[in-house]
């Protein structure tokens, strides 16, 4: 409870307004209109686009009357070119606000192309926190993977291909206008990408719950989303047509994106960032490779929060310490990625050991998300955490 008298203000970012429910996505030429959009510039990838994913969107705008321009050409971990791209082309089409559709890769360009609309330069000028100086154009996002939470955050992320490694833009200007998360769009995902995005949402949940930055709002939100993702991701990944299952984890990536929104993320993500840049790896597996080796080597600094974090994964913890509790729930999440076939070992992926040293570099570029980790890492920690991941 002392948690809750703290004198520190606590901050709780989100959309304007977020839509949850089956066939959502059937309503967004409304949402445009109430945004006074009057052209709309759609973001999405061709992976999506095949899938029918775009169906509901382009029915809803085509019977309501409203043209749009359509911008297809998303990446996965989304190269900042594309940001830059795709803005040209919003300005030569003449539109006045964005829709993204698809993964975290399609809402993240979207949400780059928004405000690059209305700034000069290229978005790599803009990396980095409130560095965006005009407002950029109205945007709606709708995921579809139950992953990333980029619809609810205030964040994106770009490959910076020169120095190869990622980059964040941070900025309320960031965050959507209106969020329209229909779990209907997350069926089609194949088993590995669910896997893989669902255990993004777990490690937002679980780095956030953590974080020094918590607060009693990402706390909430966190501990549901981590019961939901332990009891839905692997029947949503034994069976995609289970819509019971499909729904708790789009709740699940939404609920752990607002959560994180505001109380950060941590070491995993430091961490993980190498891996998809030097391997290709996807981002939400990478984050799975790294969690168990640096919730192991976080309990320490908060044994409470990790023993809880068992409970929350259905461990019985009766009767047991917190750092014995806390124990289990590594445990709990290294049972929970074999269920879902998510080997958990660098070497499982051919990565050879002799990488070792190239990986804690890419590491050490990535400190600011050791700010809010539970524990503080120097080098030779996250050293030891690659060679434990090994
Ligand atoms: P993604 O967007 O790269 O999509 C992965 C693949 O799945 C693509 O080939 C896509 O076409 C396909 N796909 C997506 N939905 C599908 C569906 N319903 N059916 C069939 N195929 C489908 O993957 P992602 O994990 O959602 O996003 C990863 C990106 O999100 C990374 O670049 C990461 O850095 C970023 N990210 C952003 C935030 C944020 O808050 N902005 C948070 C976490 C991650």
């Amino acid at each position: 409870m002392t948690e809750m008298v703290q004198e520190r203000v606590h901050v709780f970012y989100c959309p304007h307004k977020i839509l949850f429910g089956l066939n959502v996505a059937r309503g967004v030429a409304s949402e445009v209109r109430s945004l006074g959009g009057s052209k709309p510039l759609l973001v999405t990838d061709p992976g999506v686009s095949q899938a029918g994913l775009l169906a509901p969107v382009l029915g809803s705008l085509e019977e309501a009357s409203i043209p749009y321009a359509l911008f297809d050409r998303v990446e996965p971990e989304p190269p900042a070119r594309l940001v830059d791209q795709g803005a040209r082309m919003f300005r030569e089409e003449g539109c006045d606000m964005v829709v993204g559709v698809g993964g975290g890769s399609s809402l993240d360009v979207a949400k780059g192309i928004s405000v690059m609309a209305t700034n000069q330069g290229s978005v790599l000028d803009v990396c980095g926190f409130d560095l965006v100086k005009n407002r950029g154009v109205p945007k709606i996002l709708l995921p579809t993977t139950a992953g990333t939470g980029s619809e609810v955050t205030r964040v994106f992320v770009i490959t910076d291909e020169a120095e190869n490694t990622k980059k964040a833009v941070y900025s309320p200007y960031v965050l959507a206008e209106v969020a329209m998360v229909d779990p209907l769009l997350t069926m089609s995902m194949p088993a590995k990408v669910t896997a893989d995005t669902g255990l993004d949402a777990l490690v937002h949940a679980i780095e956030t719950y953590v974080s020094v930055n918590a607060t009693p709002f990402s706390d909430i939100l966190a501990e549901r989303a981590i019961e939901w993702i332990g009891t839905y991701l692997p029947m949503a990944w034994a069976k995609g047509s289970n819509l019971t299952a499909r729904y708790h984890m789009a709740l699940a990536a939404t609920v752990a994106g607002m959560a994180f929104a505001s109380g950060g993320l941590g070491a995993v993500h430091g961490l993980c960032y190498p891996l998809g840049t030097e391997y290709h790896m996807s981002h939400g597996r990478s984050n799975a490779i790294m969690l168990p080796h640096v919730m192991r080597f976080n309990i320490p600094g908060n044994p409470e929060k990790f023993a809880n974090i068992a409970s929350l994964l259905g461990r019985d913890v009766e009767g047991l310490s917190f750092v014995e509790a806390a124990h289990m729930a590594v445990e709990a999440v290294e049972d929970l990625l074999d269920s879902v076939q998510v080997p958990y070992r660098l070497r499982d992926y051919g990565i050879p050991e002799s990488d070792l040293p190239k990986l804690v570099a890419g590491g050490m570029k990535q400190t600011r998300l050791f700010v809010p980790n539970p524990r503080d890492l120097k080098e030779q920690d996250v050293k030891e955490i690659f060679q434990e991941a090994y």
